[in-house]
């Protein structure tokens, strides 16, 4: 869609379709090199969400010919047998990603245990290694919903250098990953916040409007200036209608004949994140067998040299 017009719908089911696509072949050629990549999947608890998250993500696995192991584990696991399990999944040699699907239960550090994960291995790009690789610009494993946003961007607007982007929400998964991304794709970034003044006025500056906010439909059309290109990260339930619903944080309905393109909720940024995490796995594991293959070389090198 390089031009969106107007109103034009950025549909995320359809994108997501192709970067699984992309990431089937990628496993195929690692697989003739003899790489079957392997993703860990880590759940604490009974989170019923969580447990709907990590189905989903071990059948989009599976879809792309990437292996998973699933790892579950009662609410009151502690945290010592947690870390050690990421110990032994760090060692392991088969295992190219490991995933720990958040929230913790309350007793255990969240922090503690996503800092335990090896940065090559950490394909939801939380390690302050891969944060910090971003920040500075170096090709790192990024996180999947931001991530996913860039590409929804890219195959929406073509180039975004010297595009307006206001990101609202500033949190380490979305909003400041978000951002950086953005930076480095050559945008003017705005962010915006709880303490923000006026973030109808900053908004309407965009050109591009992340919403990641966690309100439902506080972005109205009044926000958007007509011709932004609008990704709404939000996933809010609300009783609407007698009915449950998920909707947004922009006001979908005002927001579509406004603005150039939007994204719908759902069908929108949620299939991209899972589709993300896939790619970061291949990535992972590419990048795993590089350096191994590395390492070989030189070893047989200072043997060659030695002898
Ligand atoms: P957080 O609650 O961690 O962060 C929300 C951010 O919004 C904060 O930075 C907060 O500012 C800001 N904020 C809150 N109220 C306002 C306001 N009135 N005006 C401006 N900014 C405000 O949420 P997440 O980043 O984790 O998630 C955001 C949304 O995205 C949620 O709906 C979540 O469900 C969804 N999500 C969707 C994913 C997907 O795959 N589609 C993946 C991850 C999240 P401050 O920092 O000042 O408090």
């Amino acid at each position: 869609m390089n031009n969106p017009v107007h109103g034009d719908l950025i549909d995320g089911k359809a994108i997501s379709a192709l970067v699984l696509s992309e990431v089937g072949a990628a496993v195929s050629a690692l697989r003739e090199q003899g790489v079957h990549p392997a993703l860990a999947v880590v759940l604490v608890g009974d989170d019923p969400a969580s447990h709907v998250y990590v189905r989903n993500k071990v059948l989009r696995a599976e879809e792309t010919g990437i292996r998973s192991i699933e790892h579950r584990l009662p609410a009151e696991t502690a945290q010592s047998v947690l870390l050690d399990l990421i110990g032994q999944l760090n060692a392991d040699p088969a295992i190219n990603g490991i995933l720990v699907q958040l929230p913790l239960p309350a007793h255990i550090d969240e922090t503690r245990v996503l800092e335990a994960i090896n940065p090559a291995k950490d394909v939801d790009g939380f390690h302050s290694s891969n944060v910090g690789g971003l920040s500075q610009g170096r090709a790192v494993l990024t996180p999947c919903t931001p991530a996913g946003c860039m590409r929804l961007l890219e195959q929406t607007c073509g180039t975004l250098a010297g595009k307006h982007a206001v990101v609202i929400g500033r949190s380490n998964i979305v909003g400041k990953p978000m951002a950086a991304l953005l930076l480095q794709a050559d945008c003017t970034v705005t962010v915006v916040h709880s303490r923000s003044i006026d973030a109808p006025a900053l908004c309407r500056q965009g050109d591009i409007v992340i919403a990641a906010v966690g309100r439902p439909r506080m972005i109205n059309a009044s926000w958007l200036k007509p011709s932004a290109v609008v990704i709404d990260v939000g996933i809010n339930r609300i009783e609407e209608d007698g009915k449950s619903r998920l909707v947004g944080d922009v006001d979908f309905a005002s927001a579509l004949p406004l603005v150039s393109a939007i994204t719908p909720v759902p069908g929108g940024v949620g299939p991209m994140t899972i589709a993300m995490l896939m790619s970061n796995t291949v990535r992972a594991a590419r990048q795993q067998h590089i350096s191994h293959t590395q390492a070989v070389s030189a070893t047989e090198q200072a043997c060659l040299t030695t002898s």
